[in-house]
């Protein structure tokens, strides 16, 4: 059978036939891995024919109409290689019967230390100091920072990466909040829960760890954001609807919001893990952000390390032998026993 591994980078190539070929995996002896470098999409879909699982990643469009055609060319199981699936219609991919297997969890570090990497960037103008220095001006105006020992840094969303950033803050002396619906013993050693509406306020600043669901899109919006200490800073390395982007742009002119950092964007489907250099960029909002000397964008790459690269691949290779030996998946997003499973232990469906 055919693996379609759909908006495969040299990187996606390289880690998932290593470890392919390097690994005692069921799936080596019958499976055929096909790469595709453009993401699935309506226009793309029919190009899975052939294949009978499908390899996809976090801007890849898995909505019902695309569940529907790829059931219609036969594919049966959907592989994604990422941990959050709010770009998959589950129920669809439940009616339809598929086998649909994430990958819940991979060196949560990877994220967190990037979290704390834009933390201080934007904390200590080091983007700024960089630019500046290669042109000869090693002027500090501007530049100025804060010690991040003693600040108060609010959580929201307190699972693998949370936790994981919590560890690390606890190492810089800062002050942990948090705000999670399902809190755990595992964070009371670091901080305190508190609802969001009395942990804004007492933030310098905020990282966001959640799931993007109906609850939590456009967590940090109007309101929230009125609610922030003045100068606060915000760090977004989770799912870019947790933010809504005109009303940052609008707290950042009046400089209400400190410092905006996003590693996600919500309209990034279209514009991420693809070289746009020589295109006029049509999204006002990004480029607007792009303006502000104190934000800072990257393009979802918080979980690249090789480590995590290698977790992925071994992950999803093992969802796949479960779904070709047919035993029950551990990581399995729907099943016959457990409808929509992975739902139940987040608070509002997707
Ligand atoms: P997780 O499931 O371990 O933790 C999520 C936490 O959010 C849970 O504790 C849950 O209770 C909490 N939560 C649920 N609803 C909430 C709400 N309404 N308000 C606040 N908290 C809420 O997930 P994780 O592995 O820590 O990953 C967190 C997110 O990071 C994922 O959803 C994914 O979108 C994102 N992510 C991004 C990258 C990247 O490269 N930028 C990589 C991996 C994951």
């Amino acid at each position: 059978m055919k693996l379609a591994i759909f908006g495969s980078k040299q990187y996606d190539k390289r880690f998932i036939s290593t470890v392919f070929a390097s690994s005692e995996f069921e799936s080596k002896k019958s499976v055929e891995l096909v790469f595709h470098d453009f993401p699935l999409s309506p226009d793309t879909v029919a190009l899975a024919q052939g294949a009978e699982a499908i390899c996809v990643f976090v801007n890849d469009n898995l909505s019902a109409p695309v569940l529907e055609s790829l059931h219609d060319v036969g594919v049966r199981a959907i592989l994604l290689r990422c941990a959050g699936f709010n770009n998959l219609d589950l129920e669809a991919a439940e009616r339809l019967g598929f086998f649909v297997a994430n990958v819940p969890a991979y060196s949560p570090e990877a994220v967190a230390e990037f979290a704390i990497a834009l933390i201080q960037t934007l904390n200590r103008n080091t983007h700024r100091a960089y630019n500046r220095v290669r042109e000869g001006n090693f002027n500090l105006d501007g530049l100025l920072g804060k010690t991040l020992r003693g600040k108060t840094v609010g959580i929201v969303g307190v699972g693998k990466i949370g936790l994981a950033l919590a560890r690390i803050l606890q190492g810089f002396g800062c002050r942990l909040l948090a705000f999670d619906p399902f809190p755990t013993d595992a964070f009371k050693q670091y901080g305190e829960y508190l609802a969001l509406d009395d942990l804004l306020p007492q933030c310098d600043f905020v990282s966001l760890h959640c799931p993007l669901i109906d609850s939590t899109r456009h967590i940090i919006n109007e309101h929230s954001l009125l609610k922030m200490k003045k100068g606060a800073m915000i760090v977004n390395t989770s799912r870019g609807g947790l933010i809504h982007t005109k009303s940052v742009i609008a707290a950042l002119k009046n400089r209400h919001l400190g410092g905006l950092a996003l590693d996600v964007y919500e309209a990034e489907a279209t514009l991420f893990y693809q070289d746009h250099s020589d295109d006029i960029i049509q999204d006002d909002e990004l480029m607007r952000l792009l303006t502000f000397p104190n934000v800072l964008v990257s393009g979802h790459q918080a979980f690249f390390t090789e480590e995590a690269l290698t977790e992925i691949s071994e992950c999803t290779l093992r969802n796949l032998d479960d779904f070709l030996q047919k035993v029950p998946c551990k990581n399995s997003l729907v099943n016959k026993e457990k409808p929509l499973a992975k739902l139940a232990s987040i608070p509002v469906r997707i």
